[in-house]
């Protein structure tokens, strides 16, 4: 655990807030992770800041762009984004309101929208309401109702006063001549999540409006989709004079914005120099803001918190625990008032992997991004209530428990949690790391090895028995591709070619070690291998020596109703001509010319070979291909160099391809260098492991097949050292490698899971009634 940064955090903080015990890393969604790797379901959303969630690839790549052209631009000059986005705020909010003052957080909208009304109206008194919640500086810090927010401040600014809410006699009774302002949240969310009635606001409109009196309305926290219009007020049909945003506006980078109507713009009033803020309006919130309104627009999240909201809260309304005395809200904006104190039950919450708010001292609100997709939340509503449920005390689980574990799809967590660690070949040192500290987590006993291998087992290790050896991979080829869950489907780099498979891999084991007797049967060891995307597969050779296998299933995509037997050799060829320049128009051939002829003779004599050898299957076929070529000239020489790579049928005569290619290359005076040797390596499917994989599919219910690979995996570097029964086996389209649409189907993943669970325990058995 990273005990030594929350000291530090400790240790140099100002001590103003409370602080839960955890130390959050990462977020991607509705999910964030902590140092630990350990999973949440995040339903706090930053206090409503992260509508559109984590992570967001769009906002990263606006703010960037941004950052390279322009971060800073006071208003007193113009700016292309800002006045993009003042045009786009005044579309978006609600009619009347098209005028901006732009800042940089909640706080600082009230306390502009004080100065606003002031210097509108000409009065000075300012009527806010019980239990409403509006910032923490002095004049915003007025309007808060909570005692003990203010108490330790007075005194704060002069004719502010609070009236009941949802009174509308109240109302009628405060507001005077002197009055310039009544300041309401549509849901008041910090005091316990209050939502107001129609008649309420529309009459404290009408009020407002007869009296010259100012309505701000104040949708920091409701703003933004969050109860299921992009703008709360549009539920209750009142156009406010003053519109108070921040939280959501610019997709978690800090930004406020006073929307002003035409009551103030028109009162003359306001003189320049009345207000300013230096960062207010700076191009990178700017931008940043622009990229939120597309996502809030584009992906429907309003529309999204409107149907989530409503089934959250009917799903809390059904729920019978006495220690519920009420469900509020509006969209993904929800209270679940208890009888008793809430704090205790947050930390039940947060020790099951689910984050939530307060708002007060018994109210538990649920305040998720409104991209948060069902299974989630469904999730997260399941955990609120197994810790709600009939217990008048929260449950306390055990200690140690890991939320991976106890969340109904684990499973599915720890592939999430891989894919968004980068890990291209020669940088998989951070994934093998988390992945020991998820493997030891589930049961497993694991370690990194000498050469960065990640290796989990049943079995403590050394162990001089033969074992069951899973052997996957960690890195994946280049090409970030955002994590993402759509429907089924988990997008991400090395979802199907790597971590997909390991995954697998992991759970499978983790499920198998705590059913069997670890000393009735042998070791199951799970390997994630570095380098396997690199010619080197330098993971799967620092292994080969260590273990003697009684079976081996390699981590490749297969799909998780098919097994793989056998996959073909390779051979890399680096060519390079050099020579000196010449005219172009002259007799000799360009080093690209010699490049390209020697590619055309390689081709031909792949060609005649597969007419004589291969017929028309793929697999036994010579497939030559040009994976590069390129060429430099700098006036004196030119160069020009490739690479060939072959993939090659089982049982192929290698040396006499390699000396029929030197040979060319010597006629041609071009240097080739071989590089990436491996045989084809083919099994058959009566081995014990093709029949336990044959069993376990059909027990699925599901046709099992076999297939043949044309490229290349590990299974060619064990498979000459580990004899016949190794198959290889993941779930996953191969044909999604490499792709910049990688994709996993979670029902496959899953399916591929039970599949490899019923293989294990079927090794399992054979080994126990040999013994
Ligand atoms: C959060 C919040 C504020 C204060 O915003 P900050 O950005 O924290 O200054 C004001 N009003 C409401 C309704 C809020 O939820």
């Amino acid at each position: 655990m990273g005990t030594n940064l929350v000291e530090i955090e400790n240790q140099y903080t100002s001590g103003v807030y409370g602080k839960r015990p955890v130390e959050i890393v990462r977020g991607q969604g509705a999910l964030l992770w902590d140092a630990e790797g350990r999973r949440y379901i995040d339903c706090m959303a930053g206090h409503g800041v992260a509508n559109i969630g984590h992570g967001r690839t769009e906002i990263a790549a606006a703010l960037a762009a941004q950052a390279q052209r322009l971060t800073t631009c006071p208003e007193v000059v113009y700016n292309d984004v800002r006045a993009r986005l003042l045009e786009r705020l005044a579309q978006v909010t609600p009619e009347g309101l098209n005028n901006f003052f732009l800042c940089n957080s909640g706080t600082e909208a009230v306390e502009g929208a004080f100065k606003f009304a002031r210097l509108v109206t000409g009065r000075t008194g300012i009527i806010a309401t019980l239990r409403g919640f509006h910032g923490r500086s002095m004049g915003a810090l007025s309007a808060t109702w909570e005692k003990h927010y203010r108490e330790p401040f007075a005194p704060l600014i002069p004719d502010v006063s609070h009236i009941r809410y949802n009174d509308l006699n109240a109302a009628a009774n405060a507001i005077t001549e002197d009055t310039a302002a009544v300041i309401i949240e549509l849901v008041q969310a910090e005091g316990g999540v209050h939502v107001a009635q129609e008649e309420y606001v529309q009459g404290l409109a009408a009020l407002c409006r007869e009296r010259g009196a100012l309505l701000i309305i104040d949708e920091i926290q409701t703003g933004f989709g969050r109860t299921g219009t992009l703008f709360a007020c549009e539920q209750y049909g009142v156009q406010p004079a003053i519109l108070c945003l921040a939280k959501s506006l610019a997709g978690g980078v800090p930004m406020g914005a006073v929307c002003l109507g035409t009551r103030v713009m028109e009162s003359g009033h306001i003189s320049k120099g009345s207000h300013g803020s230096t960062f207010g309006g700076n191009p990178l919130a700017c931008a940043a803001a622009l990229a939120t309104l597309e996502i809030l627009e584009h992906e429907e999240l309003a529309n999204r918190a409107a149907a989530l909201g409503a089934h959250a809260q009917q799903r809390l309304r059904s729920m019978q625990s006495p220690l519920v005395r009420e469900v509020r809200g509006r969209g993904l904006l929800i209270g679940i008032e208890l009888t008793k104190r809430v704090q205790p039950y947050l930390e039940a919450l947060c020790e099951r992997g689910v984050l939530a708010l307060p708002a007060g001292a018994n109210v538990l609100r649920l305040l998720p991004p409104l991209v948060i997709d069902q299974t989630q939340l469904d999730e997260a509503l399941d955990i609120v209530q197994e810790v709600l449920r009939g217990s008048s005390r929260p449950v306390q689980p055990p200690t140690g428990t890991n939320s991976l574990l106890d969340a109904p799809m684990p499973d599915v967590g720890l592939l999430v949690s891989i894919l968004n660690i980068a890990s291209l070949s020669r940088q998989e040192s951070t994934l093998a790391h988390f992945l020991v500290e998820q493997a030891q987590q589930m049961g497993l006993y694991a370690y990194v090895d000498e050469v960065g291998n990640f290796v989990a087992s049943t079995h403590p290790e050394p162990t001089d028995q033969p074992a069951v050896v899973l052997l996957g991979h960690m890195d994946t080829v280049p090409g970030n591709i955002p994590v993402r869950i759509e429907g089924d489907l988990l997008y991400g780099r090395g979802a199907v070619d790597a971590k997909g498979p390991l995954a697998a891999f992991i759970c499978a084991t983790a499920r198998v070690a705590k059913q069997i007797k670890a000393a009735n049967v042998q070791p199951i060891v799970v390997v994630g291998a570095v380098e396997e995307e690199a010619a080197t597969s330098r993971g799967a050779r620092g292994i080969v020596g260590r273990y003697q296998p009684s079976a081996c299933i390699i981590g490749e995509p297969s799909s998780s109703r098919a097994v793989t037997i056998g996959y073909k050799g390779r051979l890399l060829i680096d060519g390079c001509v050099t020579q000196q320049s010449s005219h172009s128009a002259g007799p000799a051939r360009s080093s690209n010319e010699v490049a390209v002829a020697y590619w055309e003779r390689v081709r031909r004599h792949a060609e005649e070979w597969n007419q004589q050898h291969a017929g028309s299957s793929a697999f036994a076929a010579l497939q030559p291909s040009l994976r590069s070529i390129q060429s430099t000239h700098d006036g004196l020489e030119e160069r020009t160099s490739f690479t060939i790579g072959y993939r090659l049928p089982p049982a192929f005569e290698l040396s006499a391809l390699r000396e029929q290619l030197q040979r060319w290359a010597y006629e041609d005076d071009l240097h080739i260098q071989f590089s990436g040797e491996e045989v084809a390596y083919q099994t058959t499917r009566t081995i014990p492991l093709a029949r336990a994989f044959i069993a376990a599919i059909r027990s699925t219910g599901v046709q099992p097949a076999f297939k043949h690979k044309t490229g290349t995996s590990d299974m060619n570097v064990v498979g000459p050292h580990w004899g016949q029964n190794i198959v290889a086996y993941g779930p996953g389209d191969s044909s999604l490698d490499h792709t910049p649409n990688e994709h996993i189907s979670l029902t496959e993943y899953t399916h591929a899971i039970d599949v490899l669970e019923h293989v294990l325990h079927t090794l399992a058995a054979q080994r126990e009634t040999a013994l």
